[in-house]
């Protein structure tokens, strides 16, 4: 069955449809914070999906003006939000949560389109996003400001206090990436909801339609209108506009480190919170069970194509160690990566989201040949589709060791001694995880400490979840820190009042 009539049998007719045209393809609406909208210059933007290069439906460039309006929109509906009680804020987005269970099979589907997730990695985004509106909502409610005295600090006595309490940023501008679009959305609209923010939301553009319906599904809750706005366009256009605009009041961004760098020059001093883009090194010691640490390379770095930033991008280890671990890394990704179309059971490594990405990696794997590495595996392409990619003999000076490749590459680097590869991982631009394979833990934690990264994982692949542990990256990986409680924090200021009794 075509794809257009999968999705619309699993529409639930009453909910969604409003929010396009109901023509085939569909051409989306942005909600400005009172209504679904068509853009005011019907310029739009395609959302093509990178599995049969189809277009699922046309999105709204939305105007300045339009942007102007649906902030100013915002800005008077986060006023009355904020004094809505916490309980019952956290009533509407459990019920999002709720309706998001509801919708799952519609909203996979739709996922699979429009980025090319195979079934149980869309599934696992929409169930990971329901799970993490609930714990938002049940973890604000144990958000408090104190009370402080001055008499801990010399010089003040009893007379000098401060009730200091947590009071929202006010209007936060949300951008999230096309690789989890929905599920890095969720993770930006639920701690500023429930902390008593509006939310201006910019999708990505591929993954647009996703999350369009996620903000339908805030207000199907009963969110009241004008806390989240929905900004659609592509990021050079409307995004631009969005970062520098004077209400904003903080920046909460998922996405490449090149553009986090643009966003932190343009916004000015107001707070960000940035997860940016990771190159992560896998540092595999002798004693290291080689059998399960190949396995969880290959599932690092093939998994959604290679398309995480917490994906496993290169490894290191002593010669025998290496010499040893690559045939066992091919042989594990013959056994478990097959290519092809994600709709089709069986496939765990599709397309890449487009022929530009395409072009990129290929070009990137090209360019590591020609500086002197070896391709063990992969290496072609056939249109989004990149073979899992080996590549061996690999040296820190190259491109591909460089920069973020967002495809199905894994580099090998033969070191001459553990401190090298700590120099080499230390020297990055980046540092948002890093792994550590070992028998020995307490090598493990020793090594962990002398690394430059955000999180160090022992005998596993880097990864975000769980959800509530802090999650940051250092360097051009990102600013500030994520993780249930700490996003929740980071939504927040405190607002000291300081009372003054006579002496
Ligand atoms: P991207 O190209 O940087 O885009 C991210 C978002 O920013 C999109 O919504 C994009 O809109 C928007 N954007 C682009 N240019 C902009 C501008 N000048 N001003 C404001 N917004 C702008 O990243 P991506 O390709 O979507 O995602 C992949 C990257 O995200 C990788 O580098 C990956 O490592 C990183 N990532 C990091 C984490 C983490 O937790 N550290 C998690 C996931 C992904 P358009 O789509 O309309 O261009």
């Amino acid at each position: 069955m075509d794809d257009y009539f999968v999705i619309l049998y699993l529409m639930p007719k009453d909910f969604f449809s409003h929010l396009h045209d109901k023509k085939t393809p569909p051409t989306y609406k942005f909600f400005n914070g009172e209504a679904w909208m068509d853009g005011a210059s019907s310029k739009t933007v395609e959302v093509i999906s990178p599995i049969d290069n189809s277009l699922v439906g046309r999105i709204p460039l939305v105007s300045n003006l339009e942007i102007d309006q649906a902030i100013s929109n915002a800005k008077k509906a986060q006023e009355a939000w904020m004094r809505v009680p916490m309980i019952e804020r956290g009533k509407i987005l459990h019920l999002a949560a709720d309706w998001m269970r509801e919708h799952e099979h519609y909203l996979t589907a739709l996922l699979i389109k429009e980025i090319g997730k195979n079934t149980p990695e869309a599934k696992d985004e929409i169930l990971r996003s329901a799970d993490m509106i609930d714990y938002f909502a049940h973890e604000g409610l144990h958000v408090k400001g104190e009370e402080l005295s001055g008499e801990a600090f010399p010089g003040y006595d009893q007379t000098k206090m401060a009730i200091v309490e947590k009071v929202p940023l006010g209007v936060i501008l949300a951008i999230a990436p096309f690789n989890y679009p929905v599920n890095l959305s969720v993770s930006k609209i639920a701690p500023a909801l429930i902390t008593g923010n509006c939310v201006v939301y910019k999708p990505p553009t591929q993954g647009a339609i996703s999350c369009l319906h996620l903000t339908e599904i805030f207000y199907l809750a009963g969110l009241p209108k004008g806390l989240i706005v929905t900004i659609t366009g592509g990021g050079a256009e409307v995004g631009n506009y969005l970062v520098s605009h004077k209400d904003i009041n903080g920046i909460t961004f998922t996405g490449s480190s090149q553009v986090g760098k643009e966003i932190a020059v343009k916004a000015g001093m107001i707070p960000l919170l940035f997860e940016c883009g990771g190159n992560n090194p896998a540092v595999v010691l002798p004693d290291a069970d080689l059998y399960s640490t190949a396995i969880e390379i290959v599932k690092g770095a093939f998994s959604y194509s290679g398309q995480r930033c917490t994906a496993i991008k290169y490894v290191l280890g002593l010669k025998p160690t290496i010499d040893k671990l690559i045939p066992m890394v091919s042989q594990k990704t013959k056994e478990f990566i097959k290519m092809g179309d994600p709709r089709i059971p069986e496939i765990n490594l599709g397309p890449v989201i487009s022929d530009g990405e395409a072009d990129i990696i290929e070009r990137r794997i090209l360019m590591a040949k020609a500086q002197g590495a070896k391709i063990i595996m992969g290496g072609k392409r056939k249109e989004r589709l990149i073979e899992p990619t080996i590549l061996d003999l690999v040296r820190p000076s190259m491109e591909i060791m460089q920069i973020e490749t967002f495809g199905p590459v894994v580099s090998f680097l033969r070191v001459e001694s553990i401190e090298e590869a700590v120099k080499i991982i230390n020297s990055s631009d980046y540092g948002l995880q890093a792994s550590i394979f070992t028998s020995d833990e307490g090598a493990g934690i020793q090594l962990a400490r002398q690394i430059k990264v955000g999180t160090i994982q022992i005998n596993s692949k880097p990864q975000r979840g769980p959800d509530h542990f802090p999650f940051l990256g250092v360097k051009g990986s990102g600013v500030g820190v994520q993780g249930i409680r700490y996003t929740l924090e980071a939504m927040m200021r405190p607002r000291p009042i300081v009372l003054n009794k006579p002496h």
